[in-house]
């Protein structure tokens, strides 16, 4: 049981015995939390759509005792998501029929998106893709020369961006091994990489991984995605540090969600930390409406006050761009 849960022990382990202790149960979140089940609106059925999968140095940053908790209410799965919402659905973002290799998501000019792998060490209970149907469209080791050629034929292409899921949890082995393909790649200048690992799992954060990404002959960009400052634990600032010291750029993306981050304070405070960590706010998105999610939604009238509350204290880089995705859209949409 998880009252023998030792943290100091669990955070020496390494990142795949880390993920593998991951919670992915309710009663034993709720153990470690100091809450009962009772006191919370949890579902089981919302469980059987999207299972919970929760890091324990994500959950080691929830306050004890406290249901109302920001970090909480972005993990835990309740009765809200099975309420129908007119204008939610399953593909929200229009990502399938863009998909023109498995895979491979080529949306916007000179931009292309391998879906690496359908897992992330978290489930967050907002995401647009909890309804996408992984199985079937990431880039399994099979058509990842497929994607390279791909990428061979376009040479308009100058970015590509491994997401998924999370593709930092390919093994070392193969990312380097992926990186080194990009590599042969010789209109590409860029490879971003979107993870929440350096957030959720900063034990992914290895000298290992970090050799590999030093190694590329392309630049190596990463975007973090972290949306309240309660996230930024020990771990994290030390994960953060370490990528910053081998000079990789890093950006953030948040999602603004009602009852974790949809204040100014919040958000300024975000801003702060990231960027004290050398993180620099990039995009602020608005909830994208996927099945299940209508409970996070912040109208587009209150994000725009939001960020013009945050213009107003802030420097301006320290203000993420509020932008929304529009199926069928060249880009994301800058709302402010
Ligand atoms: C968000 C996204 C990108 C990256 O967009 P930027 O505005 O460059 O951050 C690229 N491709 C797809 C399919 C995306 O959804
Ligand atoms: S880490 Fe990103 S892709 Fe994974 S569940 Fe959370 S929001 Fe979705």
């Amino acid at each position: 049981m998880f009252d023998q849960l030792n943290e100091t022990v669990h955070f020496t382990k390494n990142w795949q015995q880390q993920l593998a202790e991951a919670f992915n149960n309710i009663e034993d979140l709720c153990h470690y939390l100091q809450l009962s089940s009772e006191q919370l609106p949890t579902s089981v059925n919302a469980v059987k759509s999207f299972p919970i999968k929760v890091p324990v140095s994500f959950a080691a940053s929830i306050e004890k005792g406290n249901p109302n908790d920001p970090l909480l209410r972005q993990v835990l799965p309740i009765k809200d998501e099975l309420t129908i919402y007119p204008d939610f659905s399953d593909d929200p973002v229009g990502d399938l029929p863009s998909s023109t290799h498995t895979g491979v998501l080529h949306k916007y000019h000179g931009r292309v998106l391998f879906i690496n792998t359908g897992i992330c060490a978290i489930n967050c209970r907002y995401c647009f893709r909890r309804n996408f149907p992984y199985a079937d469209s990431q880039l399994s080791k099979q058509h990842e020369n497929a994607g390279i050629q791909y990428l061979n034929e376009h040479t308009e292409v100058s970015e590509v961006i491994l997401s998924g899921g999370d593709p930092l949890l390919l093994n070392d082995e193969r990312l380097k091994n992926l990186i080194q393909k990009l590599n042969t790649v010789k209109h590409l200048k860029r490879i971003r990489i979107h993870t929440r690992l350096p957030i959720v799992l900063p034990a992914r954060i290895t000298e290992k991984l970090i050799t590999s990404l030093t190694e590329s002959t392309q630049q190596v960009v990463i975007v973090v995605h972290c949306n309240h400052a309660n996230e930024i634990n020990t771990r994290v600032i030390n994960a953060l540090a370490l990528l910053r010291s081998s000079g990789i750029n890093l950006f953030n993306q948040s999602v603004l969600l009602k009852g974790v981050n949809e204040h100014a304070n919040i958000l300024c405070d975000l801003s702060e930390k990231l960027f004290s960590n050398g993180v620099i706010p990039y995009y602020l998105h608005l909830l994208d409406k996927a099945t299940g999610t209508g409970h996070f939604e912040v109208p587009e009238t209150i994000a725009v006050e939001l960020i013009k509350q945050m213009q107003l204290t802030l420097p301006g880089y320290l203000v993420p761009k509020l932008v929304k995705e529009l199926a069928g859209a060249l880009s994301k949409q800058t709302v402010l």
